[in-house]
């Protein structure tokens, strides 16, 4: 074998063992055992350019973290490694050590190529210092020819390895960082899917093989939560409290309260408009806020109310009239009203000998002992009573001081609450209350005498009144046994005299025949006069008889006119009659009836002179009775007159009797009549113009008024009467 096939067999061996090396270290170790050591170098060290520089790799004779610690700038001006690796060739370099690891001396320098021109090399091997081994440049050139192409790609391999480690290595921290962080943060695409979340974000919004049926339900609320929200600040939602998000808590389903950040990325590697989302857990700090929001709030309250207390308080002291004092328990006064102030404090720039100064020391000596012996004492309260003087007006008053003690938590005293009432009227109503009660007595004794008295003629009242009853009683029957006693008589009388008259006893002269006329008059009236004292007698002593019948008042009417028509012709008066048809039968006592009516028929002719008399009768408009109306254009009555004519014996003008004759009985008669028989009668007069008369009369008279057994016993007494007389 040539040395030259030797050669190339070396280096072909040399080759292969480089290119099956791992990385660019183990490369060189290879080159440097095979070519270097083999030539008896003992010292070299192979720089690599990175970065604008040349850092050391490996050496031989070199400690590795030495070798490693080599780096050369290529762009920092003089330096003579820099120069060798840019000359291309190998080079001789004296070296002066400048602190880059390289002690001085003398170094054989060998650019290693990279088999292209640009760049030509791309390492640097130094042999030395000093033993530079320039014997064996030959071999050494040629090897780093044959393998530097190969070692550059182990280099670039190594170097890719490198940064691509590093990578991950960042990575990695990366990702523990914003693992670390308390805070979810996710990154989320146009669709507000989750592209990346960190493990806070994960337990909030994704779910796991075995999680619980409760978990994913509160990771799928959150999740559409969060996506609605996202969508509504993309469409421009800036409002800030709209940056608050309400989650669940998977895994204790209580409320979360978030606050989100979100941007979008700036550098569009996920897409077009990725999202970062941070969100800060705001729940205790909002609870928090909450809290404290509510006890400020109760603070100001409570001092709200306490000032509006305390102004109350003040008005109540200022406007209550009585005195009021706060003392405290050294017995010192640290609160009055004005009212006390007046009592008890001296105004500021009195005269120190001024009366008032006096009599206000005065008072306040007086209370101020009272609250001293109060305040030792174990009593809660006390009331006492002194004099005070008023300063105002000088007035000596009786007042009562009232006060309580007012006790702390602890149950000390506190403060004495004072008032004090002026009981000036209470004395003055105590002396008039005494004085009351005496007159009270005086008054009761009074009282009980003349109610004694009273009583004693009461006795004697009720004794007269039924004397009286009594007297009357007497006089009616009286009355009625003395007027039928007296008709028989003045009936004798006028049948005399109407004989004589008559001349059945003989002729009489016109003087006699004169006076037998008005002798025959005055009995006529005399026994009107005892007829109508006989009916008033009875009816007052309840005996005038009634008898009940069927009474048709046209029929009656109509006899009733027979009657009074000749009266009437006489005086040349017109005479009507008016009778409603379908008037109801009454049932009530004819003869009277009839004796009401010619009564009002001849007053009615009686004081009539020219004009007319009339009569109606109709049906009263309630059906439960009947009307009848007499009325003349006579000389009427006067207004004070028409109380007094149905009076006993009343007749309005006492020369009427003479001039129009009556017994002045004839109203009176009626009215009682009428009220036996459930009647009422009225009248409506004018002076010089005539009166109207109306009567009101019951359907059935006896169902109203009449009690049969009275009505029977008192016409049993009148046939008494009768009898008698007529026996008489
Ligand atoms: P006398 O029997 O006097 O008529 P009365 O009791 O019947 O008594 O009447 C009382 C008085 O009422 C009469 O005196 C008369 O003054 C007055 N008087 C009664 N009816 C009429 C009348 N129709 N017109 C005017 N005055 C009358």
């Amino acid at each position: 074998m040539t040395p030259a096939s030797r050669d190339s067999s070396e280096a072909d061996d040399l080759l292969g063992r480089v290119s099956r090396a791992q990385d660019l270290p183990e490369a060189l170790w290879i080159f440097f055992e095979s070519v270097l050591i083999e030539a008896g170098i003992e010292r070299s060290l192979v720089l690599v350019e990175r970065e604008k520089e040349l850092r050391g790799v490996l050496g031989v004779g070199w400690n590795p973290d030495a070798a490693r610690a080599v780096t050369i700038e290529l762009e920092a001006g003089e330096n003579k490694l820099a120069d060798a690796y840019a000359a291309g060739e190998p080079t001789f370099v004296e070296y002066q050590n400048d602190g880059r690891g390289i002690e001085s001396g003398k170094y054989l320098t060998y650019p290693i190529p990279t088999g292209v021109p640009d760049p030509s090399a791309f390492a640097l091997l130094i042999i030395g210092p000093d033993d530079t081994g320039s014997e064996a440049q030959p071999e050494i050139v040629r090897a780093l020819r044959r393998i530097g192409p190969l070692l550059r790609i182990l280099d670039e391999r190594d170097a890719l390895r490198q940064s691509g480690s590093q990578t991950e290595h960042q990575r990695d921290l990366l990702t523990s960082l914003v693992n670390a962080l308390p805070d979810p943060v996710l990154i989320t695409d146009a669709e507000n899917s989750i592209l990346l979340e960190n493990r806070r974000a994960e337990g909030l919004f994704s779910t796991t093989e075995g999680d619980s049926e409760g978990r994913r339900r509160a990771v799928e609320i959150n999740n559409l939560v969060f996506s609605s929200f996202l969508t509504r600040s993309a469409f421009g939602g800036a409002d800030p409290s709209a940056r608050e998000l309400n989650l669940v808590d998977p895994s204790e389903g209580g409320d979360l309260l978030f606050e989100i950040l979100s941007t979008s990325l700036p550098n569009p590697l996920m897409g077009d408009s990725a999202t970062v989302s941070v969100l800060r857990d705001v729940t205790d700090l909002k609870r928090a806020t909450t809290e404290l929001e509510h006890q400020f709030k109760r603070v100001r309250q409570a001092e709200l109310k306490s000032s509006r207390e305390r102004d109350r308080l003040n008005l109540i002291l200022e406007n209550v009239g009585d005195p009021i004092l706060v003392t405290d328990d050294q017995s010192n006064i640290i609160l009055m009203n004005r009212e006390a102030e007046r009592l008890f404090d001296i105004p500021p720039g009195t005269d120190l000998q001024s009366r008032r100064r006096q009599e206000v020391r005065a008072n306040d000596t007086k209370f101020s002992s009272f609250i001293s012996e109060f305040a030792l004492s174990a009593d809660s309260a006390r009331v006492v009573e002194f004099q005070l003087t008023d300063p105002d007006t000088r007035r000596r008053f009786p007042a009562e001081v009232v006060s309580g003690k007012v006790v702390n938590e602890r149950s000390e005293m506190a403060a004495i609450i004072s008032v004090v009432h002026d009981l000036t009227k209470v004395v003055e109503n105590e002396r008039l209350a005494a004085e009351l009660s005496e007159l009270n007595e005086d008054l009761e004794d009074r009282v009980r005498t003349a109610t004694a008295e009273l009583e004693e003629r009461n006795d004697q009242l009720e004794w007269q009144s039924r004397e009286l009853e009594r007297a009357y009683r007497l006089k009616s029957q009286f009355l009625a046994s003395m007027s039928h006693e007296l008709r028989t008589p003045i009936n004798a009388l006028l049948g005399y005299t109407s004989l004589m008259r008559d001349q059945i006893y003989g002729e009489l002269t016109e003087r006699q025949n004169e006076a037998l006329g008005r002798m025959y008059m005055a009995s006529q009236h005399l026994l009107e006069l005892v007829n109508d004292i006989l009916d008033l007698a009875k009816i007052e002593a309840g005996k005038m008889p009634v008898h009940i019948e069927a009474v048709n008042v046209g029929t009656l009417i109509r006899e009733l006119s027979q009657t009074v028509e000749p009266m009437v012709r006489r005086k040349k008066l017109e005479y009507r009659v008016d009778v409603e048809d379908d008037i109801p039968v009454l049932e009530t006592d004819r003869t009277k009836i009839k004796q009401i009516l010619l009564n009002l028929l001849s007053n009615a002719i009686k004081f009539t002179h020219e004009g007319h008399v009339s009569v109606s009768a109709r049906t009263l408009p309630n059906g439960q009775g009947v009307e009848i109306t007499t009325s003349d254009s006579g000389i009427g009555i006067r207004d004070e007159n028409i109380p007094k004519i149905f009076e006993d014996f009343r007749q309005v003008d006492q020369s009427s009797t003479r001039e129009y004759g009556g017994t002045g009985l004839g109203l009176s008669i009626t009215k009682k009549l009428l009220h036996l028989l459930g009647g009422t009668i009225e009248v409506e007069s004018k002076l010089g113009e005539g009166s109207t008369f109306t009567l009101r009369l019951p359907i059935r008279s006896e169902e109203i008024v009449l009690d049969k057994e009275v009505s029977r016993a008192a016409r049993d007494a009148d046939d008494a009467v009768v009898n008698k007389s007529e026996t008489g």
